[in-house]
């Protein structure tokens, strides 16, 4: 009998083992290499739609090995259309960020549903390919139609530091407005709903160029476009410039009032917080009547001329330019944006017109302060009081009681600080004030688009034109 030999049975058995470990290592390495993760994809935003140019920003993250290659495709039915293909150069990235613009009617299929398919390949070898499915899906609906927009009629002359109307038809919009020289005024439905008819109440900011477009736009959901050109003329006007003596002892009495945060001042560090009211605090209450022109009803509340109280003396015009000194020097400039109205000591403060409170307290510069809404983006603002009688989302009469005036905020005299806004940006009140100017402005328009928007009976029983206000220069109270 002959036996195979004890050392020869032992190699075998060492080769057998170092075989299968091999084997195992050799599977453990491929499947670790099949199991990297591929390339994840992300849309953001996520695009519903597709119109006729639609911005995509695609954004790949590759898990090892960097990005290689990524294709997005439109899928509908049977057909595949490539929107994009990139085939990036090495050294390869870990991540890539595609800002793409989609011509939709290039890719020459029908409106309705689609599905966008983004593929991407990284440069890292696994045994089975992974690239040849989508790693990301989106419906979409692919809309090429812009939005039907036409002008009805519009406000003839505009001013600058005023306001006006336009009325138009658009129909498939989603956001349909006026651009002012750059500053968007959304129009509201108004009227049967199936006509599409809508207003827009607009603003022309004081210190607005006279050749600033006045461009009617509408807007889908696929960010579709459609704009007309509103032939309002901008009339130029003038606005006056002032100086504002600001003392010590004013300071030293409103300081505490004006930055609480700060504790008591010394001498020296006056004017520094002085100018922290004058520019930071008055920019803060500015932002905040922008935050709060959003809050309006999207219809009008306000009917015929906007009531000025009784026996006031302007003290401060609209748009005037101030000049601040301080110790006889000019330390600021800042424009002012309203009616000074001074009259006694505490006096009722009424509601312009018929509104809905929508601010009520403090508002740095401004003090105590209401904020009423007319509706459309229309507003008007009451400043220093010394007492509000209002609260916020409590509907007002015209005429109504919303306070006493004060010498709340940065006032140096009892005084009312009276403000007219159109969607945050403010308008002389002189306007509004002004029976005519209302006819020939806003319910003309109205009554040309064939619109019946406000009820004219009140207005044409009023005075044509109420008296203008008496201006007083001096003493000013602020
Ligand atoms: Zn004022």
């Amino acid at each position: 009998m002959h036996l195979v030999p004890r050392s020869g049975w032992k190699t075998w058995l060492l080769v057998t083992l170092i075989l299968s470990l091999l084997i195992v290592g050799v599977i453990s390495y491929l499947g670790w290499r099949q199991s990297v993760p591929g390339v994840r994809a992300a849309l953001v935003p996520p695009p519903n739609f597709i119109g006729l140019r639609t911005p995509l920003t695609l954004t790949l993250t590759a898990a090892r090995g960097g990005l290689a290659w990524t294709e997005l495709r439109l899928v509908q039915g049977t057909q595949k259309v490539t929107m994009a293909q990139q085939t990036f150069p090495p050294p390869l990235a870990n991540e890539q960020r595609l800002a793409l613009t989609v011509e939709g009617r290039a890719l020459g299929l029908r409106e309705g549903t689609a599905t966008l398919e983004v593929y991407a390949r990284d440069g890292f070898w696994r045994p089975l390919r992974v690239d040849d499915r989508p790693i990301l899906r989106q419906p979409i609906t692919l809309d090429l139609t812009p939005p039907t927009l036409e002008l009805l009629s519009a406000t003839r002359y505009l001013a600058q530091g005023g306001g006006g109307l336009v009325v138009y038809r658009a129909k498939g919009a989603n956001r349909t407005g006026v651009n002012v020289g750059g500053i968007f005024f959304p129009g509201f439905p108004v009227g049967p709903s199936d006509a599409g008819t809508h207003a827009a109440m607009v603003a022309v900011p004081h210190d607005f160029p006279l050749a600033s477009p006045v461009v009617l736009t509408a807007q889908d959901e696929a960010g579709n476009n459609a704009t007309r050109a509103v032939a309002s003329e901008i009339k130029p006007r003038k606005f006056p410039t002032d100086t504002v003596d600001i003392k010590e002892e004013f300071l030293q009495k409103k300081l505490p009032e004006l930055l609480p945060e700060r504790g008591s001042v010394p001498a020296g560090q006056l004017l520094q917080a002085f100018l922290t009211v004058n520019r930071d605090k008055r920019r803060q209450a500015e932002e905040t009547k922008r935050t709060l022109s959003a809050r309006t009803q999207p219809k009008p509340l306000w009917q015929g001329f906007f009531l000025q109280p009784k026996n006031t003396k302007v003290s401060a015009n609209y748009a005037e330019t101030r000049s601040y000194r301080f110790r006889g020097q000019d330390v600021d400039t800042q424009v002012h944006f309203g009616y000074d109205l001074a009259s006694v000591r505490e006096s009722p403060v009424p509601a312009a017109n018929r509104g809905t409170v929508v601010f009520a307290g403090p508002l740095t510069i401004y003090g105590n302060t209401v904020l009423l809404d007319h509706g459309l983006g229309l507003q008007t603002l009451y400043a220093h009081l010394s007492r509000i009688d209002v609260k916020e989302g409590q509907e007002v009469e015209k005429g109504a009681e919303l306070g006493r005036t004060g010498t709340s905020g940065l006032a140096t005299g009892d005084h009312l600080h009276y403000e007219v806004l159109i969607h945050g940006v403010s308008v002389t009140p002189l306007e509004r004030w002004d029976a005519r100017w209302i006819r020939d402005h806003i319910l003309k328009p109205l009554r040309e688009a064939n619109v019946a928007l406000i009820d004219e009976g009140d207005s044409r029983d009023e005075p044509a034109t109420p008296p203008p206000p008496r201006q007083r220069r001096s003493p000013a109270p602020r």
